[in-house]
């Protein structure tokens, strides 16, 4: 099924991101970890894609394997910038061929050493107007930043962008983390301001370490409320009680995204199918 049909419902839903095996030796694991949350029926699963190494195909045997065995509907991420021309439509071919019908169209992030790559894409956009180009019927989502993506000039250049890559052919935008809430009602107002009027599905990321805190910050420049900081300066030397707190914290933001109107919230799950199933179970009176 594609995400477009499912967020015309017009039905609170929660879908949920996992991400591949990193190396050969955790395909089992992940495998295992991807069909117990694929068991608790989210909406649709997206399955990340890691452009380096040589493991970026089991994208699409954790994907095809989700919608096999649980028929729920997955989003399978793809990026362009460190790959061939060649490559790429190669994997839009295989993705089409397993019955995946919808594509995350990213550029990726630029690899640190970056002498060799392939220069055939620059951005985001060339890979929409690659899928879109090749008449398969694909519904296409896109990443954007209700915090700007780090490397723009600025918001105006950012949102102008992503406008571009919009009408490009995009069906949907899903959002980076983010913390307060009142970033991402902030952003679907300058998105509208700018001609975006895509379905924008906020991401939410339950923050279960402190490392994980650090990461957010150093990859995505996200701003931290001062609640936040304090749940993490209370809780943040005893591992079990953070992780407590990062998942209520989430389901707070959730709550408050779901009163003020959202339908769908896409959570990034991490492989934890212990953090889907406690969201699930907490939410579950809010949704359908
Ligand atoms: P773009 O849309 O190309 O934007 C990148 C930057 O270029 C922005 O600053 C934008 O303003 C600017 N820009 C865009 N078009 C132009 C133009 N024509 N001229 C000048 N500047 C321009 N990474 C992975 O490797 N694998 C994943 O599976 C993955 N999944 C993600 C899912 C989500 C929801 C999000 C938010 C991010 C994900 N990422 C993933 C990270 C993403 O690849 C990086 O954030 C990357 O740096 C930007 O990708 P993009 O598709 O947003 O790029």
């Amino acid at each position: 099924m594609k995400i477009s049909e499912i967020l015309k419902q017009n039905k609170r839903t929660i879908s949920y991101e996992v991400f591949p095996p990193k190396t050969d030796s955790s395909f089992e694991s992940v495998r295992a970890a991807t069909e117990e949350i694929a068991s608790l029926s989210p909406a649709f699963m997206s399955v990340t894609y890691g452009a380096g190494g040589g493991t970026s195909q089991y994208t699409l045997e954790i994907a095809k394997n989700i919608e096999s065995c649980y028929k729920i509907p997955t989003l399978a991420h793809l990026t362009c910038v460190s790959s061939t021309k060649e490559t790429v439509r190669r994997r839009i071919a295989d993705l089409s061929a397993a019955g995946i019908q919808n594509i995350m169209a990213l550029r990726g992030d630029i690899p640190k050493e970056s002498e060799n790559m392939p220069r055939d894409y620059r951005y985001a956009v060339e890979l929409v107007r690659e899928i879109r180009g090749t008449g398969m019927d694909f519904c296409i989502g896109g990443a954007c930043y209700p915090e700007i993506h780090p490397e723009s000039i600025s918001r105006e250049d950012d949102l102008n962008h992503l406008r571009e890559k919009a009408y490009a052919g995009l069906d949907f935008l899903t959002t980076q983390m983010f913390f307060d809430n009142r970033l991402y009602y902030k952003f679907l107002e300058n998105a509208e301001k700018h001609g975006i009027f895509l379905p924008i599905i906020p991401g939410v990321m339950p923050i279960t370490s402190v490392n994980q805190v650090e990461r957010a910050v150093s990859l995505s420049n996200s701003y931290m409320p001062k609640e936040f900081l304090a749940l993490v300066e209370k809780f943040g030397s005893d591992p079990v009680a953070m992780k407590q707190a990062g998942i209520e914290y989430a389901i707070g933001q959730m709550n408050d995204l779901y009163e003020n109107g959202v339908k769908n919230i896409h959570v990034y799950t991490m492989n934890k199918p212990d953090v889907a199933e406690y969201i699930l179970r907490s939410l579950s009176s809010n949704l359908g």
